[in-house]
């Protein structure tokens, strides 16, 4: 039996984790679960799995929650605030963390976990694109295991040769390159002269996926895929050069690997990240997800594209920073988390989360990030930056 703790378990990869847990009762229990706000799905999520500890991390309704579940006979024991996410990130009775905080906010509990040496199941790309070296090198000092939850990167980690998964160098093993799919989001044959007028509603109904709101849109400016090249050079430790982003719109090939002698390996299957999420709680064993068994006779066409600049800028500004380094991937992530939240609260046109980012990423284009704390301080500089630019 292991336990596993769920951070951002009221989101959509939390529903999807705790539906793998509840299919195997024998094999998981929770050992803790979180939230920012939702206190009301925090307390269904209780009784049912029971966990030892939850974090509501906005105290705002925490007396509220409190109460309801002494009335159920609940013995969670309920903690608030930011600190107690790191706190049940380190639980000694977790084997495994599931990273699935949205944002910049998922960092230090994220490295929490690896410091406390569990299995981490990465979700939370942006604590990666923040602090990649930084990260990778804890994840080293402190013997943590690191499985991709992101369903391209599970993709690459399952096609990669099994030498490679624990470590061994590509290059001896005949890997020649990572092919990065992505579908192109909802906007992949929208008119490019009317994306002025996307609104919020469009920008999230992906066509094949269904996600939190920052990720939808991160999906539909591509910087998802922007974000997801920064997280496989740090996940695989190559150089940008060797990953090339591929447009696959039917989001059935969740990436692939070239080998020297011509092959290529892809993984394959419906989109649901129940599959991502059971095959890294699994490793390397495999379970049930519940996930359909995929029908290829229902399948139409496979197709595959170029990702265009003029219609993806976020893609080519997030690859440039990539290149730039440690400091350049804070200052973009930063900037898309605010441009973004302004996008959808209809302070800003989708056409300026790119020229927001672009603007922050000059401002600070000579700055570096080399400690946690230069991570953080950029981060909050270049947030703070942006906002200035943004009407009130
Ligand atoms: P979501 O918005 O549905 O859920 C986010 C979770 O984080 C919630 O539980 C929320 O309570 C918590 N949270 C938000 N802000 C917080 C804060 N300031 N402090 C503490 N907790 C906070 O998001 P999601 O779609 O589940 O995505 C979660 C992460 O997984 C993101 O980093 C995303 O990029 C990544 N991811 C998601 C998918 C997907 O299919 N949804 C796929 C790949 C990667
Ligand atoms: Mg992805």
């Amino acid at each position: 039996m292991q336990g596993i703790v769920v951070l951002g378990a009221t989101g959509s990869i939390g529903d999807s984790t705790l539906d793998v847990v509840a299919r195997h009762p024998d094999k998981y229990r929770i050992v803790a679960l979180s939230a920012h706000t939702n206190a009301k799905k925090l307390l269904a999520l209780c009784l049912k799995f029971k966990p030892l500890q939850a974090v509501l991390v906005d105290d705002s309704q925490a007396a509220w929650l409190q109460g309801e579940l002494k009335k159920a006979g609940s013995t969670t024991e309920l903690l608030t605030g930011s600190a107690a996410l790191c706190d049940i990130a380190a639980h000694p009775e977790a084997r495994q963390v599931m990273a699935a905080i949205v944002g910049a906010a998922g960092l230090l509990p994220t490295l929490a976990a690896v410091k406390a040496a569990k299995r981490v199941l990465l979700a939370n790309k942006e604590a990666l694109v923040m602090s990649g070296q930084l990260f990778m090198a804890a994840v080293k000092e402190h013997g943590a295991e690191l499985l991709p939850i992101d369903s391209e990167h599970n993709a690459i980690f399952q096609s990669l040769p099994y030498a490679c998964q624990q470590g061994a160098a590509y290059g001896q093993h005949g890997v020649t390159q990572i092919l990065l799919t992505g579908s192109g989001g909802p906007f992949r044959t929208r008119d490019l002269t009317t994306f002025d007028s996307i609104t919020p509603a469009q920008a999230v109904a992906h066509p094949n996926w269904s996600m939190g709101q920052k990720i939808s849109v991160d999906s539909a400016t591509m910087m998802n895929k922007g974000l997801e090249f920064i997280e496989a050079r740090w996940l695989f430790d190559c150089r940008g050069d060797d990953i090339q982003v591929v447009l696959h719109p039917q989001s059935i090939i969740h990436s692939m690997v070239r080998y020297a002698d011509g092959s290529v390996l892809a993984q394959m299957g419906n989109p649901d990240m129940r599959t991502p999420i059971a095959h890294a709680m699994a490793y390397p064993e495999r379970i049930a997800a519940g996930v359909e068994p995929l029908d290829f006779f229902a399948l139409s066409q496979f197709s595959f594209e170029k990702a265009d600049a003029a219609r993806y800028p976020c893609l080519y500004l997030a690859m440039d920073a990539c290149r730039a380094g440690q400091g350049a991937t804070t200052v973009l992530n930063a900037a898309n988390e605010v441009a973004v939240d302004a996008f959808l609260k209809g302070a800003l046109s989708f056409n300026g989360i790119a020229k927001m980012v672009e603007k922050t990423l000059n401002r600070f284009a000579s700055e570096t990030a080399s400690d946690l704390a230069a991570i953080l301080a950029l981060d909050n500089e270049s947030r703070q930056y942006l906002r200035t630019l943004l009407p009130c």
